[in-house]
């Protein structure tokens, strides 16, 4: 059966829909709806309805709503990791593990509270900030993790007492719409609505009137539109956008430990990862060394259809990304750099590109410059620590990086010194729903996960409460006098 909008809890088609294409063989998966400006001026009405008493509900109901749909999710793991393979290209495996975060995502999501915070209770007065929600959401996210994307949005929405919209991109568009197929029966109507369509569905979503906060998850190009795109109406806006992110590798790594962990770090999902290492810097003596374990490890990948289970790297997501990726690749064959592996793309249908290493490389070409978000990786040799901080820093980029090191004492305080968000000691790329992740520089505006992301989706109300004679008549304390005369109190 063909999926179907979700709008005020309840199936709907559209008179217009739009293919999917599996990428490991470029044939139709199935068509979906594309909504049009009045399927979405219904789902935000609905939302802003449902908006009125969700946000009355008590955190215990709205916690196992999120719970059940974990659940739920859970129990059809099977049927969810299917989907997202066929749609977006992935492993099995890596799909079964999407399936199992975004369920993940959905439980630890719903134990958040933010309770009212107590910043003064004296004899003179007390001060609390209490946090309120902000209205209807809506939450846009890219074609690399769709479903765990979706569910991040929605458990903080809901969690946090909004209600949200959410619109997948068109590449990847089915998991999504599952996703609020099964929440129909657990969640009031209007609470979630799952809405499919191209680029200017987003756009109008930026725009609508109706919907006070937009989470944003994909290009930096993007993020910049919807910025400006909801500047009128003062929305809440968080991105979390593109990255490059550098690895530095010190001459003294522990290669028999680094090595694999590096490579995937590099190349799940075929690179299509916002925190994949994306630029990998290695101090000269360990230069070959490293080249031929990444070597050896990319020779046994196995790249093929995600269904079939010797699979290990699935296609690039879409056309599109697919021949950019290949205008990059070729672009490096151009150079004097050094293809250590891969290199050729495969004359079969289905996006694919093989994992590539590319050796004696630097800055000033499109493989090191640009977010590739594809399988190939440039190894960039250096020779003291300095210069690697001052190259790795040296772009408009700043999502995550690392430092690889037996010695992790110096590798944290290198790491200190990257500008990225989520810098990382021997791993990369680790993410949990319980430690804050964002972007700093280009790569983003403000966080998810934890504490600090779900505020986000909240307002904060300050209530002062005079408690000292002199305010009840209206006459400032001493202290706010002072305050007044330097300014403070605009
Ligand atoms: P994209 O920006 O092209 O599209 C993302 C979503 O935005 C899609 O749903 C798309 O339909 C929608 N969209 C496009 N134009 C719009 C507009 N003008 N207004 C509103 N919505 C619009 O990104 P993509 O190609 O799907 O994803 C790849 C990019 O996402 C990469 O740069 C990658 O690094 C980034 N990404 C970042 C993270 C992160 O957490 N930082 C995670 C995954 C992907």
């Amino acid at each position: 059966m063909e999926p179907t909008l979700t709008i005020d809890g309840r199936p709907e088609a559209s008179a217009r829909s739009f293919p999917v294409i599996n990428p490991a063989n470029e044939t139709i998966l199935c068509h979906c709806p594309d909504a049009t400006p009045e399927q979405l001026d219904r789902a935000v009405d609905a939302a802003a309805r449902a908006f009125r008493s969700w946000r009355q509900t008590d955190r215990d109901v709205r916690r196992r709503g999120l719970e059940t749909l974990a659940e739920k999710l859970s129990e059809q793991q099977e049927e969810f990791a299917r989907a997202l393979t066929l749609e977006q290209g992935k492993p099995l495996a890596a799909a079964r593990g999407e399936v199992g975060r975004a369920a993940q995502i959905l439980r630890i999501t719903a134990a958040f509270d933010a309770p009212v915070e107590v910043l003064e209770d004296s004899e003179r007065r007390r001060v609390e900030v209490r946090y309120e929600p902000l209205g209807v959401v809506g939450a846009i996210t890219p074609w690399n993790a769709p479903l765990l994307l979706a569910a991040g949005k929605v458990a903080a929405a809901l969690i946090t007492g909004n209600t949200v919209i959410v619109k997948p991109s068109p590449y990847t568009p089915v998991t999504t719409l599952r996703l609020g197929e099964l929440a129909r029966d657990i969640l009031p109507p209007g609470v979630l609505s799952v809405l499919t369509g191209g680029d200017s569905l987003g756009k109008a979503m930026t725009e609508h009137q109706g919907i006070q906060k937009l989470t944003f998850t994909g290009s930096v190009p993007t993020g910049k539109a919807i910025v400006r795109g909801s500047a009128d109406k003062l929305a809440h806006v968080t991105l979390e956008l593109g990255g490059n992110d550098p690895a530095i590798v010190l001459e003294d790594v522990d290669l028999d430990h680094a090595a694999l962990p590096l490579f995937w770090a590099a190349f799940r999902n075929s690179g299509q990862i916002c925190v994949a290492i994306k630029r990998l810097y290695v101090q000269a003596p360990a230069y070959d060394a490293v080249c031929e374990a990444l070597t050896r490890i990319a020779n046994d990948v196995r790249l093929g259809d995600g269904l079939d289970s010797e699979t290990t790297l699935g296609p690039i997501q879409n056309a599109a990304q697919f021949v950019r990726v290949v205008g990059i690749l070729e672009d490096t064959l151009q150079t004097d750099a050094r293809i250590l592996t891969g290199g050729t793309v495969p004359d079969r249908p289905g996006y694919f590109v093989p994992p590539t290493l590319v050796a004696d490389i630097a800055e000033g070409t499109r493989l090191v410059d640009e977010e590739p978000f594809g399988p190939i990786l440039p190894i960039i040799r250096f020779a003291d620590v300095d210069e690697a901080v001052e190259r790795a820093n040296r772009t408009v980029f700043g999502l995550g990086a690392s430092v690889w090191t037996r010695d992790v004492e110096r590798g944290a305080e290198i790491a200190a010194r990257l500008e990225a968000g989520s810098v990382w000691v021997n791993q990369h790329g680790a993410l949990d729903p319980a430690i804050p992740f964002g972007g700093v520089k280009q790569s983003g505006q403000g966080f998810v996960y934890s504490a600090a992301g779900l505020k986000e989706y909240l307002d904060r109300r300050v209530i002062h409460v005079a408690r000292s004679k002199a305010s009840h008549t209206g006459i400032p304390p001493r202290d706010a006098v002072g305050d007044a005369e330097a300014g403070a109190s605009t």
